[in-house]
C-alpha cells in the first residue's frame, strides 16, 4: 500500500524553497496518490474534498458569480438541492429540469446525475454538452466502471466518494475530476484558500477501496439487476426503477405504512441511509424527501451478500 502520511508540515529544501509538499492544506502525498488513482479511472485532473457536499460547495463557489443560475436535474440526489439552497443567500439560483431532455437556456452551470437517485433516470449527455454552460455529471451511482463523463464531453465528473469509490461505509469524501487543467488549477487554489480539503486518513481508505472498485461494482450491478427482475414479478410491487447499470434500485409498495413495515422487517438488508457499501441498505426516501417522492418508495443499495439470500430477505419482508 501507499504510505499514509499525516504530516501537516514538510521542511523546505536545502536552498530554503518549498518542495511539492510544505503545508497540508495546500497538498499532501496521500491525497495526491488518491487523486492520481482517480485520474486513472476518470481521465482529467482529480481533486478530493472532505465530502460530496463539500465538493459541491467548492465547485459552485469557485465557478459561479452571484446571480448565476444552475440547471439541476430534477429527481436527483436530494442533498444537492439542499446544498444549493444553502448557497442562495450568496446569490446562487437554481432551476430544476428534466435531464432526459436538453437543459434550459440562460443558465451558467448544468448539473446532471447518472443515474439520478432515487428516480434512476439517465441524463441526455449529448443534449447537455451541446449547451454553452459547463456540465457537471454526478456519477456517484454509475461510478467510472459504468460511465466516464469526460469521454462524453462533460466538463466535470463528480463523485460522492463516500459511496462506491471508498465502498465500505467508513469514509466521507468527495471528488471533482476536471477536463480542463487550468480550471482544475483555479479550483485547487480555491480549495487551499477556503480550506475545503480532504484529510490523509480518508484518502488512504479511498486508495484501499479503489483497488476492489471494479469487482465490487460488477457484482453489485449483477445483484441489483437480479433483484429488480424478481421485484418486477412480485404482486405487491407497483413500480421498479432500475436503469440497467449500477447497484441501486428503487421500487414502490402500496403506501408509507407498508414501506415502513418492509424496511423494518428485513434481517440481512440493513435499514439505513446511503448507498455503495459492501452491506445492502434499504430505506424509505419519504422520510427525507417528503412530497418529492411517492409515499411507498423504497431505495435499495445492493451489497456483496449472496443474491439469493438478499431476495429471500426481501420476499419475507414484503410478506
Ligand atoms: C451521497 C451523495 C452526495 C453527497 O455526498 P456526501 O459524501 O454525503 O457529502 C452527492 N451525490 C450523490 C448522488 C450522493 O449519493
Amino acid at each position: 500500500m501507499e504510505p499514509l502520511d499525516r504530516s501537516t508540515v514538510w521542511p523546505y529544501d536545502e536552498r530554503g524553497e518549498p518542495r511539492d509538499f510544505y503545508y497540508q492544506r495546500f497538498g499532501n502525498p496521500t491525497v495526491a496518490a488518491a487523486e492520481a488513482a482517480l485520474e486513472k479511472l476518470d481521465g482529467g485532473t482529480a481533486l478530493l474534498f472532505p465530502s460530496g457536499a463539500g465538493a459541491t460547495t467548492a465547485l459552485v463557489l469557485s465557478l459561479l458569480e452571484p446571480g448565476d443560475t444552475i440547471a439541476l436535474a430534477g429527481g436527483g440526489y436530494y442533498g444537492t438541492g439542499v446544498t444549493f439552497a444553502a448557497l442562495e443567500r450568496w446569490g446562487v439560483r437554481v432551476v430544476e429540469f428534466d435531464q432526459t431532455g436538453p437543459p434550459p437556456d440562460g443558465v451558467q452551470l448544468v448539473w446532471l446525475e447518472a443515474p439520478s437517485n432515487p428516480y434512476l433516470t439517465m441524463p441526455n449527455l449529448a443534449a447537455a454538452v451541446a449547451h454553452p454552460a459547463p456540465v457537471v455529471v454526478d456519477a456517484t451511482v454509475a461510478t467510472p466502471v459504468h460511465l466516464r463523463p469526460l469521454e462524453h464531453g462533460a466538463d466535470f465528473a463528480f463523485h460522492s466518494a463516500t459511496k462506491y469509490l471508498a465502498g465500505h461505509d467508513d469514509t466521507l469524501l468527495g471528488a471533482v475530476v476536471c477536463r480542463d487543467e487550468a480550471v482544475a488549477e483555479e479550483l485547487r487554489t480555491f480549495r487551499g484558500r477556503t480550506g475545503i480539503v480532504a484529510a490523509p486518513d480518508p484518502a488512504w481508505l479511498l486508495l484501499r477501496g479503489l483497488k476492489t472498485l471494479e469487482l465490487r461494482v460488477r457484482r453489485q450491478t449483477e445483484t441489483a439487476a437480479f433483484l429488480a427482475q424478481r421485484l418486477r414479478a412480485h404482486p405487491a410491487i407497483e413500480t421498479v426503477r432500475y436503469p440497467g447499470l449500477g447497484g441501486v434500485l428503487s421500487f414502490d409498495v402500496a403506501d408509507a405504512d407498508v414501506a415502513r413495515k418492509v424496511e423494518t422487517s428485513t434481517r440481512v438488508i440493513v435499514n439505513a441511509t446511503s448507498l455503495g457499501g459492501v452491506t445492502s441498505l434499504i430505506e424509505s426516501r419519504r422520510r427525507w424527501e417528503g412530497e418529492r417522492v411517492p409515499p411507498g418508495l423504497l431505495r435499495l443499495s445492493a451489497g456483496l451478500e449472496d443474491p439469493e439470500t438478499l431476495w429471500a430477505d426481501l420476499e419475507q419482508a414484503l410478506g
